[in-house]
Order: C-alpha cells, then structure tokens, then sequence
C-alpha cells in the first residue's frame, strides 16, 4: 500500500483494520472474508471479517436498549450531538474525502464533494432538530384541542451503495438521529473501509458524550446481511440506495412485515438541449454529468435529447469535448476520469457497448477498455458516445458506467415524451433560455422525475431539497424540505377539557 495512504489510514484511526475489526457497536469479526481492493491501482486496502448472524442479533438489541434512552433526549440536545459529528468530519475531511477517492474510485474532487455534503447534512439537521413541527387543527368539539407530534420510530437501517459510500449514509444518519431513532448501517461490500472510518469518527463523538453504546451500529455484510434488516420486525423503517432490483427485494421483504422503506434506487437520466439553450452551458453540464464519477452517480447524464436544428452541431461539440477528456488515477487532479468500481462493472460496461450495436447504435466516440501501466487495476475505460433511438433495450436500462446516449428531436412535447419514456424517474433537466419551454417542462405535463432542472445538468443535488424520484427509482425522498417525516411517526392527539364527553360527527350515545 502506498504510504500516503497508509498515513491517511492512520489519521482516520483505522489503520489496525487488516488485522481484523470488532467493536461493541460494530458487527463484524477478525478475518479476511471481505476484501476491499482499490479500483485506482488494484491494491489491497483492507481485509475485514463479515457479521454472522448471532452477532448481527446482538447487535439490534443493542440498539434497541439504546434507543429507550435516546428517545428521551430532547431534540435539540440531539441536534448538539450531530453538531459536533458535522464538527468531526469537517476535522478529517481531508483524509475521509481522500480514502473516499481512494477505495471508490472517484476524483479528490468529487471525494472531498462528498464529505462536504456529510457536513452539509449535519449543518442542516442541527437546525432541524428545533423544527420537528407538527399542526394544531380547530376541533368540531367544544373545549377540546387537537394538535399532531411527531414521535421517533426506533432502530432504522440504512443499506448503502457503493457508489456514495459515506454521504448516502449521513443523509440517512443525521436526520434519524436528530428525529430520536438509532441506526443499523449495512454499507456497500465494495466500500467497507470508508464505512468503518465514519463509524470511528462518530463512535468518537458519542463516547465524548457518554452516549451509550448501540446508537449508531455497523453491520459489516454483503447482500445477505441487508436481507436480514429487509426481514427484521425490530427494524422500523429500511432506507435502501442501490439499484431498482435491489430495491424491489427489499419492499417486498419490509412490506410483508408492513414495515416502513424508503428507497433511492437507479436512475436513467436525461436532458433536453432546446434549440434556444446556451450551448457552452449545455456541453459542460452534459460532459460532467456523463463522465463524472465516471458515469457512475444515480444521477449520471446517460441521455441527451437534442434539437434537430443544433444536433450536428453539439455533436461535433461534445467529440471535440470529449477529446480533451483525461483518464486516469483520480487521486490526480489533472485527471477528469477515474476508473469504475471493480471488473465486474467493466465486463458490464462493455456487454452495454456491444449490445447497443446490435439494436443499431453508432458509436461517434468509441469505448474501450484502457491498458497499461497506469491503468493497472484494469477498472478503467473510455467514456463513450452513441446515437441511439429511446425505445432500444439497452437505452432503457440503467448502465453504470460512461456511455452517453445521443437522441434528436422536433417538438418540445415528443422531447419529454422521449425524456419520460424509461422506467426510471430520478433526474431530468432542460437546457433553454425560453421560459415557456421551461415552464412546460416544469409543469405536470413535463418531466415525471422527482428532480428536474433548468439549465442545470442532472448530476448532483444541494442537501437543502427532497432527495429521490419515482416510479423504478422507488418513490422515497431523503435529505432536505421535509424529508424528516419518513424518520418519524405521526400522533394525532385530542384533549377534552370541557365536563361533557361530546362525540364527534354529533353522534348521540345515551346510557
Ligand atoms: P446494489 O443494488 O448492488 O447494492 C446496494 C446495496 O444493497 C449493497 O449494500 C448491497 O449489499 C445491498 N443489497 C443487494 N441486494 C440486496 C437484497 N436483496 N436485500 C438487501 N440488500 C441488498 O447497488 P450498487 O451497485 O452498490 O449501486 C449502484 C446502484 O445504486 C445504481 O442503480 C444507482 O443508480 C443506485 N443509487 C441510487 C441512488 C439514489 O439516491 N437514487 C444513490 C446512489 C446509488
């Protein structure tokens, strides 16, 4: 391992992890049954063992005692202790946003992006832990008042991907906690040191606090350990990210308890480039969008729908932009493209290019696979361009990687038709100047994603709005607005202080 990253190892205070992991709040054990290996030089960063079951029970009864205690804090003195989380990681942004690059493959950049949005969150549930509001209604009663609270709903657990390895989970982990609920995190198997390090860096924070043991509780596993929250009655709510198939198993398991989901699932995001957009913006929003993270954010650019008359002409744009584009180690600033996560997604990437010829796609930029020596891990391709028609098989899938599909158009309304015509409804943006193509596109016979932007690419989100999309994307929102409530559970309350017992609708009852 390289000894810059073994310092930043050390700073984050896991730099013990390969001879294995345990802690009271942590289930996992000493082994090596879950290989973390970095997708920037194919090293080998960590080693860790996996929870077995018995433990993983432990573990949510510990949360759950934890909890008893939790819900009696005030909400403001939990907000105190998010504070000082938020507080925490500004301290070890450097070294988390790092490792983040490191064990996930994206840019500094984009690692240093993502813990800053951790901090973000935390900023934002400090405040929100004095808003927790809830409305007074006028009775039909005389004397009598009735108002809603808003009450914590107990062990939440978060599954992650792999793709946000830390912010996904702070979304989810601030709020709850300030809502009064303890978390069970089951992050990504392919990013499980990143998880340990903020499970150390807020396990610092509640020992600080005296806090007791089993607030916030890791769960080291791969697809079977989040089974195992999906099916657990003591696990009130499951707020899984990942992808739409993921997400299904998962709302049926938690539905056949009739246990709350909140799911951020895949996305197939597009935009609309009008005739009257700015160009310039237009192909910088389309480019980072499609090649950031190297295509592998839920909200990647993965189509572009264009006007006839400016086609050609953006086409040429974006070959030429796409010229200039340099792959390589993201650690590196100079680099614009980093490798994907691991083999896998490259065999995926490439079956994607493959299967788009055969339904007639053509290639204006052609993928690949790298080789060499600086791309040794063997994770990392050529961001790729094709002109596709919508309906194509393969254009209706979510690819997790860096192919961007070029689609053109006549009419604003077959645009959004084609914009809203896959599965998916995360992401969606128009670029134009024309405030009635704008609005139209804003209105209810626009776009039908959950997020939809003017002259604003599809990549990336402020903490401050609702986080999600519809239909294959799985309907939940996370993140700012009121997304808190899906953390909590709603009582109606009405008091009666007259000296009748008068009831409602007039209803006459005698005895
Ligand atoms: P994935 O579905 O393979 O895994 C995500 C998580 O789910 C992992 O922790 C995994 O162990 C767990 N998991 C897998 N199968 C499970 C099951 N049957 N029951 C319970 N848990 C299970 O996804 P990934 O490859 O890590 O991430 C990429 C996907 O995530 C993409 O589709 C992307 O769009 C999506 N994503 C969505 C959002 C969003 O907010 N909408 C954010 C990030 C990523």
């Amino acid at each position: 391992m390289k000894e810059s990253i073994r310092k930043i190892l050390e700073e984050l205070g896991i730099a013990e992890h390969n001879t294995g992991w345990s802690t009271g709040a942590t289930a996992g054990r000493p082994g090596n049954e879950l290989e973390s290996f970095s997708p920037v030089d194919g090293q080998l960063i960590a080693a860790t063992g996996l929870a077995p079951r018995d433990a993983y029970d432990a573990l949510v009864e510990t949360a759950q005692s934890a909890f008893e205690h939790w819900r009696t804090v005030p909400a403001p003195k939990r907000g105190e202790i998010v504070r000082q989380l938020g507080d925490a990681l500004r301290e070890k942004k450097t070294s988390l946003g790092t490792l983040v690059s490191y064990e996930m493959g994206k840019s500094l950049q984009e690692g240093l992006g993502e813990v800053q949005e951790m901090i973000d969150i935390c900023d934002f549930a400090v405040g929100l832990s004095r808003q927790l509001y809830g409305l007074t209604m006028h009775s039909e009663r005389p004397q009598h008042r009735m108002y809603e609270q808003w009450h914590p709903l107990g062990v939440v657990g978060i599954i992650s991907a792999f793709n946000f390895p830390v912010a996904v989970w702070s979304w989810n982990a601030a709020l709850a906690l300030v809502c009064g609920n303890v978390c069970v995190w089951k992050p990504s198997e392919k990013t499980p040191l990143t998880a340990i390090a903020c499970q150390t860096i807020l396990a610092g924070v509640l020992a600080q606090n005296g806090a007791p043991e089993g607030m916030s509780c890791l769960l080291i596993g791969g697809r079977e350990a989040g089974t195992w929250l999906s099916g657990d009655r003591r696990v009130a709510l499951v707020s899984a990210t990942g992808s739409t198939g993921m997400g299904k198993a998962v709302a049926q398991a938690v539905g056949g308890r009739l246990g709350k989901v909140l799911l951020e699932l895949g996305g197939n995001n597009a935009i609309i480039v009008s005739q009257h957009a700015d160009l310039d913006m237009a192909v910088i929003g389309a480019v980072f969008g499609a090649v950031g993270t190297a295509g592998q954010r839920c909200t990647s650019t993965r189509r572009l729908i264009v006007h006839e008359s400016v086609y050609g002409q953006f086409r040429d744009r974006l070959v030429q932009a796409y010229g200039q584009l340099r792959i390589g180690d993201p650690l590196d600033e100079q680099n614009h493209v980093g490798p994907l996560i691991d083999r896998a997604a490259v065999s995926a990437y490439e079956a994607a290019i493959e299967a788009c010829k055969e339904q007639g796609g053509r290639f204006v930029v052609v993928g690949g696979v790298l080789q060499g020596a600086d791309f040794a891990s063997g994770c990392y391709v050529q961001p790729c361009i094709a002109e596709v028609e919508n309906g194509f098989e393969i254009v209706q899938h979510e690819t997790f990687a860096p192919i961007l599909y070029l689609i053109k158009y006549r009419t604003l309304e077959e645009a959004i038709q084609l914009q809203n015509d896959v599965p998916q409804g995360l992401s969606s943006a128009i670029m134009t100047q024309n405030l009635r193509e704008a609005e139209l596109f804003l209105s209810a016979s626009g776009s039908d994603c959950g997020i939809a932007n003017v002259n604003i690419g599809t990549s990336g989100a402020e903490i401050g709005g609702a986080f999600g999309g519809e239909k294959d994307t799985g309907g939940g929102r996370e993140s700012g607005s009121d997304a808190w409530k899906a953390y909590m559970r709603r009582q109606t309350n009405t008091i009666n202080y007259s000296t009748t017992l008068p009831l409602a609708q007039g209803i006459r009852f005698n005895v």
